[in-house]
Parts: C-alpha cells; structure tokens; sequence
C-alpha cells in the first residue's frame, strides 16, 4: 500500500497574510512529498506496507529511523493542512466548552500551545491531543507525534502545529513567536472539533 501526497483543500495563498503563498508551496510540493517518497522507499517489501499510517505510528518503534521519521512527516502534515484554513473563526460547542474546562479560556490554550513552540528546541511540533477523554498540551522533536509508541506524552492529536524553520522562515526569518501568534488566525476550528468528536 503506496502512501500518496494529499491534496490541498485550498490556494497555496489561501491563508495570506499569516502563512505566505511560497511557504505553503514549498511545505506542501516538497516537504511533504519528500516525506511520502521517502516513507514509500523505507517501507517497501517489508511488513509496514500493509499497516495503515495510524497503526503504523502505533508500532513505530518496531522500525528504523527512516520510517519514524517520514511516516511521522506524512502523517504531521496530513493534519497540519486539514486543520487550517481560509476562515479562522473560534471554536463552539463541545470543543469549545473541553476548552474552558482544560485551560480556563481559548487565549490561555494558545498561550500554552504557542509556549510548546516557542520552548521546543530545534525542529518539532505544538499539540493539542485527546488524552484519556480530556485536553492537554504537549510538544514533539523533529517529525515524532503523540500517536507514536515512543512519545513521551500519548495522545489524540487534534491540533498540530508545525514549528521547523521550513514552516515560517521566508515570511518571519527567526522570529517563530510572530508565526505562533498569527496561525491562529487560519485555525480551521469546525474540522479541530471534527477530530475532537471522534476522539471521544
Ligand atoms: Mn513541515
């Protein structure tokens, strides 16, 4: 089972001015297709061309570095461009309400999601998970998610973002905390509520 590139749902400048046309070009037409290429070329004739991405991460630590670290590439990206989109807005319903009760208000979540970032050293990614039926914050190195059976903290992810440079330097050069406060506004909150569901 060959892994493909996803489409995106929307115009590389879709989420302009917060993410830049050429970054979302660039992320999607060549990060991520490396990480497919590279996942197809590390798995092939083995065992884990059989598993799903989901159950794949689950084992990951059965495999070599390549796989972890193009399967979780794949699988990062796949959500990261799910969960954006054109129209922002703010969450509602029972995702809003999980927000209240896990960290006081919507600000407060970002401030610890964007705090994930902003201390993750080097490359890696700010989550929102499902834990045990409840939210919580946590962050990964390079491409490893809280799927993983390596992670440190395990979890649903329901919101991903991606802090490696690859993700914001053309428009913010070094300056990650001015990326981390503007994605909020290309937050595609109705599809975040959609993982929260079914997390559940
Ligand atoms: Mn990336």
């Amino acid at each position: 089972m060959a892994h493909k590139l996803p489409d995106l749902k929307y115009a590389f400048n879709a989420l302009e001015p917060h993410i830049d046309a050429m970054t979302m070009e660039i992320h999607h037409d060549k990060h991520h297709a490396a990480y497919v290429t590279n996942l197809n070329k590390a798995i092939e004739g083995t065992d884990a061309e059989n598993l799903s991405l989901e159950d794949l991460m689950a084992n990951i630590s059965k495999y070599p570095m390549a796989v972890r670290n193009n399967g979780g590439g794949h699988y990062n990206h796949t959500l990261f461009w799910e969960i954006l989109g054109p129209n922002g807005g703010a969450p509602s319903g029972k995702l809003a309400d999980a927000i209240n009760d896990a960290f006081g208000s919507l600000d407060s979540l970002k401030e610890q999601m964007n705090n994930a970032g902003a201390t993750r050293f080097g490359s890696g990614w700010a989550w929102l998970i499902v834990q045990n039926g409840k939210l919580a914050v946590c962050s990964t190195p390079n491409q490893d998610n809280p799927l993983m059976d390596i992670a440190e903290v395990k979890g649903t992810p329901i919101l991903g973002i991606d802090v490696w440079e690859h993700a914001y330097y053309l428009k913010y050069q070094n300056k990650r905390p001015d990326y981390l406060g503007a994605i909020w506004n290309v937050i595609n909150w109705e599809e975040v509520a959609k993982r929260y569901e079914a997390a559940l």
